[in-house]
């Protein structure tokens, strides 16, 4: 799988690159195609943190992270800090880290492919028999795992962080997620909890069901929601971020905010069907209104009302050809079935014992 590797005693950097003539069963689905597998060790936990344009805040997440790591596990744990196309120093950090500490890998994708890709990055390459998600930008409480892994081991599947308050984050953020999450939770066919991020703790088992679907127009915390199993929630003080700003631009948001909504309902679709069906009423009232004018010699003189009307219709009719651009740019874009990501490099400390690659890593699934 790997085409190119560099390997001194200590660390490896490995390159990936596409295999030339691999053979290919017609049955398997290449997920992940252009991530390689990492050696085989099985930590007790993997922490997946997406960084993006994260160099002010790098070394706080780590220290902290680390700390609350070690407290709850030992050195039975990896970090897999994926760097989404920084464009400041954050890969020339992670790699330094991942040189130099044995639990921290550092994965650099090839390009900005927005959070909740770099996201399924890391979860495709974590080996942890739990794994951990937490933004970089220490808005989520690094020292919540214990907790976390506490309430895991009363026998659930998934904890999420639920949000009780959302320090200093814009009124327009918090007016804009709960209408969000009010329409999501009005259509959506299954229960995605309000107030929730990606902030997460899951059993092995939930992360090898979420590798293994497919879907381009990934909305993790719906997905993991879809999985069902025995899931909780552990509330939470979302803290202000610790440097820098945001990463989720306002069209990164519309565009989260359309795939959660898309991707779990096709109400909307459903809506152009509504709207048409009244259009019809209104129109067919309009026809007995006209023939009765007709009839009773009153002409309508005004051309406002007809304007108004085509006004009216045009919109409407414009709107359902939105919906259905929205989902069938979705279908389109599946149907090219492309890689959801594509890793450049993956820094990381070499084994002692190269052993062979850990089941279901980075691999082909079926
Ligand atoms: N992030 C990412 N790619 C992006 C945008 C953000 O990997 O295109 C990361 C970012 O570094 C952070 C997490 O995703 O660790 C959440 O992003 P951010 O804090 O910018 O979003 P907000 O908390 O404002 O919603
Ligand atoms: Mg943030």
């Amino acid at each position: 799988m790997l085409a190119a590797m560099k390997r001194s005693p200590s660390l490896a950097v490995e390159k990936t690159l596409p295999e030339p003539d691999a053979p290919e069963p017609a049955t398997v689905r290449r997920l992940q195609p252009v991530a390689p597998p990492l050696p085989a060790p099985t930590p007790a936990l993997s922490i997946v943190a997406p960084c993006y344009n994260e160099a002010e805040t790098l070394e706080a997440f780590t220290g902290r992270m680390l700390d609350a790591a070690q407290a709850a596990c030992g050195d039975d744990f990896e970090l897999i800090l994926v760097n989404d196309g920084s464009r400041d120093a954050t890969w020339a950090m992670i790699q330094a880290k991942a040189l130099s500490s044995s639990n921290v890998v550092g994965v650099n994708l090839a390009r900005n492919h927005g959070h909740q890709l770099a996201v399924t990055a890391g979860l495709s390459l974590a080996r942890g028999a739990r794994v951990m998600i937490i933004d970089a930008d220490l808005q989520d409480p690094p020292e919540l795992l214990g907790e976390m892994i506490r309430r895991m081991d009363e026998g659930f599947d998934v904890v999420y962080g639920k949000r009780r308050a959302r320090a200093k984050e814009s009124r327009f953020k918090l007016a804009t997620a709960g209408i969000f999450y009010r329409m999501l939770g009005a259509i959506a066919e299954v229960d995605i909890p309000h107030d929730t991020g990606d902030f997460r703790l899951m059993s092995r088992r939930i992360v090898e069901r979420l590798n293994a679907m497919p879907e381009q127009d990934r909305f993790l915390r719906g997905m993991v929601a879809w999985l069902g199993g025995k899931q909780t929630e552990l509330l939470y003080d979302r803290d202000a971020r610790h440097a820098g700003a945001t990463g989720y631009t306002l069209s990164k948001m519309v565009r989260l905010a359309l795939d959660g909504l898309t991707s779990f309902s096709t109400a909307p679709l459903r809506l152009a069907g509504l709207l048409s069906g009244l259009g019809v009423l209104v129109a067919f009232g309009l026809a007995i209104y006209a023939v009765a004018s007709f009839v009773t010699g009153r002409t309508t003189p005004g051309w406002t009302s007809l304007a108004l009307i085509v006004v009216f219709f045009s919109t409407a009719q414009l709107l359902c050809m939105a919906i259905f651009g929205e989902y069938l740019g979705r279908v389109y874009m599946q149907g090219k079935q492309r890689p959801l990501y594509l890793v450049d490099e993956i820094v990381a400390f070499a084994p002692s014992d190269p052993a062979a690659p850990a089941p279901g890593l980075g691999r082909d699934q079926t």
